[in-house]
């Protein structure tokens, strides 16, 4: 079938992110790029407050539909009104994981209700990697289930298959290699966040994410937010271990219309967009180190103390997300005692350092001409909107998928360094120093991660190019996706 041909034909899309922004936003970008090349209906389903976020960050022009799955957060355990991960401490997120389990029957209610209603099942559903729950709903209804992973393929192989073997614990040693991965890589005992390490396949986290990733591999295919010039050999793996199609149609950024609103994530910036703007343009071209560890992370107090002596000590500009540490509510009041003394007026009476509390408009700040470096987590939207931007990493991961990205870019693309992994390390202002000089360095190793986070940029840009001439390799994916998606209706 032809493009033209799937582009008029109709049919039904469900789609399920699972409940944290950094899920719901790559999920409501991909939902955008079905929309413009299909006829189809995308419902999107989720828990009654995630769809009131929904609701309002799509613009009312929107065709896509919302569909609310009954969720009450107080029966599981979870304080009222919650049903994202933001604001949860991470010891918490895995109580939001299993209390996801419930939105299967809704889910299978709401699905039969569109093949009552319409005599036939939806086309597909497209489901979270930790919603992989969905794959039974498809099945059940006759319909198919394609898992969506809002990481990056290198590093959504290692996460799923460390967790399904728990290589670990066959071994005394620190080193050791992860099915999926060539015989000859190494992964390292302290690339584990604590959960994994400990995990025995009995503990919650064990019990929630081993039979999910083991529905995921189910799945008639996976869409996967990363493209085949950037992450050549993490496709070729994942493709490998999973053994069905993998569409690779990213980078699949925030919808323009969610730049720099607060409707971004529901979050207030801690500082207005102007005068981070206004800050930046000050500043010399590549000169400013920003700073964040995402959406639901932050580091420890010591961490914090040696963080903000090495970043003085530096003489860099720099802007820093900043939240109170580890172990605190991170959503909580700041205080001064977390820093050196007087450390943020002498940043602002200097004009050397921008504390933003909370939330950054962070891709402004990344397309922004001045920011040469970003100290990050490596969630995977946060590598991707650096390296859209051309803007090298230093890598600091904390939990999930974030130090197998870090170790992918370091080896694989050469683009980061990594300063230190987790929240427990013991860092040196020293040490900070050292890093930043490294990155910032305009000579030697600065000089090269600068122009291969530009090549990474350029790739990226082809992949999604799209004119008469041409098509990148992530649009030919997706219109490859689109006429999957379709003629699945016919088997
Ligand atoms: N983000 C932001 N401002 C902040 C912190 C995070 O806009 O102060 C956005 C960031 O641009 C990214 C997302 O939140 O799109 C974080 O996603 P990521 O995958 O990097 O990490 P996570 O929060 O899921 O750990």
């Amino acid at each position: 079938m032809s493009m033209a041909d799937a582009a008029t034909k109709r049919g039904h899309i469900v789609m399920i992110p699972c409940m944290a922004h950094g899920h719901i936003i790559p999920f409501l970008a991909l939902a955008r790029l079905i929309q413009q090349r299909t006829n189809f209906t995308i419902t999107t389903a989720n828990t009654p407050l995630n769809i009131q976020y929904l609701r309002s960050a799509l613009s009312s022009s929107s065709q896509i539909r919302l569909a609310e799955l009954p969720f009450d957060a107080i029966q599981h355990g979870l304080p009222p009104n919650i049903e994202n991960s933001e604001n949860l401490p991470l010891a918490r997120i895995i109580h939001l994981f299993h209390s996801s389990l419930s939105l299967e029957a809704p889910l299978h209610s709401l699905v039969s209700q569109i093949t009552q209603e319409e005599g036939q099942p939806p086309l597909c559903i497209i489901s979270d990697l930790f919603l992989s729950w969905a794959n039974n709903v498809a099945k059940s209804l006759g319909t198919r289930n394609l898992t969506f992973t809002t990481g990056g393929a290198y590093g959504t192989l290692a996460y799923i298959s460390m967790w399904s073997n728990l290589p670990q614990r066959k071994t005394d040693s620190d080193e050791f290699w992860v099915p999926g991965f060539p015989q000859n890589f190494r992964f390292h005992r302290t690339q584990l966040h604590r959960y994994l390490r400990a995990a025995d396949g009995t503990d919650e986290w064990s019990r929630f994410l081993i039979p999910q990733i083991a529905l995921s591999m189910e799945s008639d295919g996976w869409i996967c937010n990363t493209a085949e010039e950037i992450e050549p050999l993490g496709l070729q793996l994942l493709r490998k271990y999973l053994g069905v199609p993998v569409w690779s149609v990213g980078p699949v950024l925030p919808p323009d219309t969610l730049r720099g609103s607060k409707h971004r994530a529901g979050k207030e910036p801690g500082m207005a967009l102007e005068v981070c703007m206004e800050w930046l343009d000050l500043k010399d071209e590549n000169s400013v180190v920003y700073i964040s560890f995402g959406s639901q992370n932050t580091i420890s107090a010591s961490q914090m103390m040696a963080l903000a002596e090495g970043l003085e000590e530096s003489g860099r500009s720099f802007i820093w997300v900043i939240r109170p540490p580890f172990g605190v509510d991170m959503n909580g009041e700041f205080r001064e005692e977390w820093l050196p003394t007087g450390f943020e007026k002498r940043m602002k009476d200097t004009k050397r350092g921008l504390l933003v509390h909370k939330w950054g408009p962070q891709l402004e700040i990344l397309s922004h001409r001045s920011t040469g470096a970003f100290l990050s987590h490596c969630g995977w939207n946060s590598v991707l909107e650096s390296l859209s931007n051309g803007v090298p990493i230093i890598g600091w991961p904390l939990a999930a998928e974030q130090a197998y990205n870090v170790k992918m870019l370091v080896e694989e693309m050469g683009v980061a360094v990594e300063l230190t992994r987790t929240v427990e390390s013991v860092i040196s202002g020293e040490q900070v120093r050292k890093i930043i000089e490294i990155v910032m360095d305009r000579q030697g190793k600065g000089k090269e991660m600068k122009e291969k986070a530009n090549e990474v940029a350029a790739h990226m840009r082809n992949a999604t190019k799209e004119n008469d001439q041409e098509k990148g390799s992530s649009v030919r994916a997706m219109d490859d996706l689109v006429r999957n998606i379709f003629s699945s209706k016919a088997l």
